[in-house]
């Protein structure tokens, strides 16, 4: 079955139910592939394990590519998001003098940029990892509400 996005575009690979996925692999099951079959597979996958037919392998350009990886820290890293939780979060640690590890300081309006007094709570880490997961759990249960509503 050809598929096409809404733009008319093909959508490479077939969408298939998954009862169709589990007859196909229960088909397969105790079956060989033929020596013919495995030398074609062969031939076609020659070279791609090696640089040869896959520069993304080679090792000059596997460095390459990490070296630039590396050189992207702060706002040029790809999880940049305006500001880097981290640092905010240490400066709510300095400004409390919390050094105990065990120790988390909880941004209670959840915005770690809003280091006033007021918004900061000193909790243990368990604590700390606790309420964010009821938070998420919440957030997940509201979302799903909604859906059932519609
Ligand atoms: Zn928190």
């Amino acid at each position: 079955m050809i598929q096409r996005n809404e733009k008319g575009q093909f959508i490479k690979g077939n969408k298939l139910s998954p009862v169709h996925i589990r007859k196909l692999r229960e088909s397969r099951v105790g079956k060989k592939h033929t020596e013919e079959t495995k030398k074609k597979i062969s031939e076609a996958n020659k070279g791609k394990r090696t640089g040869e037919g896959n520069p993304s392998k080679r090792m000059d350009v596997r460095k390459k590519l990490s070296n630039a990886a590396k050189k992207r820290t702060g706002k040029t890293h790809s999880c940049w998001k305006g500001g880097c939780t981290a640092y905010y979060h240490k400066k709510a640690r300095d400004l409390l003098q919390v050094t105990d590890p065990n120790l988390n300081v909880h941004h209670i309006d959840g915005d770690p940029r809003n280091n006033d007094i007021t918004n900061l709570r000193i909790m243990t880490h368990l604590e700390h990892s606790k309420l964010h997961i009821y938070e998420k759990l919440e957030k997940m249960i509201a979302a799903r509400k909604k859906v059932g509503n519609k």
